[in-house]
């Protein structure tokens, strides 16, 4: 069913690899300097680094994750020193003293007045704490841009010159893999349309619409580049196993079995081309790529496509070979290196923008491999789930790391129940085991330029509020789910929008 391909004429590649430093070096200038330029020879590289690790980049990275996940992480220790101290004299000053050194926010004043009476509401403290902690985070992701997310000139001129003019990446929901786009293969987010779903199942119909949508803007406005181009859309889908605990820590939507979850990403990805192949003519197609990703270690496997967009279920190419592969020889030959190694496990004839679009991957891997290997000792200790929320609804942009945020994508209820009950179950481990509420932020982005959106996003989340305080009325009644709703408007780069939450701060018995 590829006949149609040859219809469609990619740019000639030459027949020597290319050289790609124009881009690294531009790609590395963005994130904080030239990274190229400030690297040690190879004779003097820290040997417990790759050559082309990006140490800079790496410490950037792990001050914001630090950051993020500090600011969550300090939420209980504080709610368990005010627990101690709730009868003291002025309580209330003191508990206010401590959340701003501590926390950088205020609680809220009438459940530290009411503590003498009886005991101080933790549940709903916690709660305050974790939604204001987000909204925090949050607001600083769109106004700082921490990530240098929004400066992808370089990539995305990389991506075109690969022979793609749009990259959409389907990774699982697991907050396991929510810093697979910043992080694991270290691409600007804003290059990049990012939908995970469970198991990396995602909507055929829904991918099919955004590649309608896609050409006919470059039809007519010439964005983000002309139909004339022969440039194709690229949908990839990110599946995960644990190389730690593969029978338990893998997908959960595939029961563990990273066979089963790359051979079913492979068939959301045949079937959405067969889709596109049969509904429209003219050699219409899309490229495919399958990635898994080892959630112990962020090492990538890469099931290398030849030019047809066939690949091998069972033979992939790992980025742990590739960078022992690699690592003894100074950067440039070390990048020579990687790409004849893709080229190597191409089942057929290769496509040389998709191999050399690999090779980036691969070579962007190495640098978050080095990354898990000096801030996490080579595995992550939170090998399970350790996220802080759930994240329900469509958006969140701003979560790129891992273990924060469970996802639940839905814009119904009805449609995400399985996902929602599998949050809720690993939520009640987490946090309801231990006395604490389960925090869900419900989001919902809309486009300000179709008129009444932002009235119809804040609907849908309040019907999805109003589903799960039913769904899970025995939580909800107990204190032992709490609920955020907020919009937020993807036509800018503005922060979202607290609508209302579940959080009530009055007196007992006064509401
Ligand atoms: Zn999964």
């Amino acid at each position: 069913m590829r006949a149609r391909r040859g219809n469609v004429q990619r740019p000639m590649a030459p027949t020597a690899p290319r050289r790609r430093p124009a881009v690294m070096s531009s790609l590395a200038d963005r994130a904080g300097g030239n990274a190229a330029a400030r690297r040690p020879s190879s004779a003097v590289w820290p040997r417990d680094q790759h050559p082309l690790s990006d140490p800079t980049r790496n410490a950037e990275l792990q001050r914001y994750e630090q950051e993020v996940k500090g600011a969550f992480d300090r939420i209980v220790p504080v709610l368990q020193q005010l627990s101690f101290q709730q009868h003291e004299p002025r309580f209330p000053e003191v508990a206010q003293a401590l959340a701003h050194a501590e926390l950088g926010f205020a609680l809220p004043q009438p459940i530290l007045e009411n503590a003498w009476v009886g005991q101080l509401d933790m549940r709903t403290l916690y709660a305050w704490c974790v939604f204001e902690t987000y909204q925090r985070i949050s607001d600083q992701f769109f106004s700082d841009d921490p990530l240098a997310g929004n400066q992808g000139e370089a990539f995305e001129q990389f991506l075109f010159d690969c022979g793609f003019h749009l990259l959409d990446i389907t990774p699982c929901a697991d907050g396991r893999l929510a810093h697979t786009i910043a992080y694991t293969l270290r691409i600007p987010f804003s290059c990049v349309r990012r939908r995970p779903h469970a198991g990396a199942l995602f909507d055929i119909e829904d991918t099919v619409d955004r590649w309608v949508r896609t050409e006919h803007s470059r039809f007519r406005e010439a964005k983000p580049n002309s139909a004339h181009e022969p440039t194709r859309y690229l949908k990839c889908v990110v599946y995960h196993f644990s190389s730690v605990d593969p029978s338990h820590e893998g997908c959960a939507a595939h029961g563990s079995d990273d066979a089963a979850a790359a051979s079913a990403g492979m068939s959301r990805l045949d079937y959405f081309r067969q889709a596109v192949e049969n509904g429209f003519c003219c050699g219409a197609s899309v490229d495919l790529l399958l990635l898994g990703l080892d959630t112990d270690t962020d090492a990538i496997r890469v099931h290398v496509p030849d030019r047809d967009g066939h690949a091998s279920l069972e033979h992939w190419l790992d980025a742990r070979d590739v960078y022992e592969a690699t690592a003894s020889f100074p950067p440039d030959q070390a990048r020579q290196r990687i790409l004849e190694l893709v080229q190597e496990h191409c089942p057929g004839e290769a496509d040389e923008g998709m191999l050399r679009f690999i090779a980036l991957l691969l070579e962007n891997n190495l640098s978050q491999i080095d990354y898990v290997r000096q801030f996490h000792g080579g595995t992550y200790s939170d090998a399970g789930h350790a996220e802080r929320f759930i994240g329900v609804g469509i958006g969140f942009k701003e979560i790129h790391l891992r273990n924060l945020t469970y996802f639940a994508h839905m814009d119904t209820v009805e449609e995400g129940s399985a996902d929602l009950d599998v949050g809720i179950k690993i939520f009640t481990g987490l946090n309801v085991s231990r006395g604490l509420p389960i925090p869900v932020v419900v989001r919902f982005d809309y486009r300000s330029s179709v008129p009444g959106a932002r009235e119809r996003a804040i609907g849908n989340g309040e019907r999805v509020i109003q589903a799960l305080q039913n769904r899970y009325s025995d939580l909800y009644q107990q204190g032992l789910l709490h609920l955020l709703l907020s919009v937020r408007d993807r036509n800018g780069f503005d922060p979202s929008e607290t609508i209302s939450t579940t959080i009530t701060t009055v007196a007992p018995g006064g509401h």
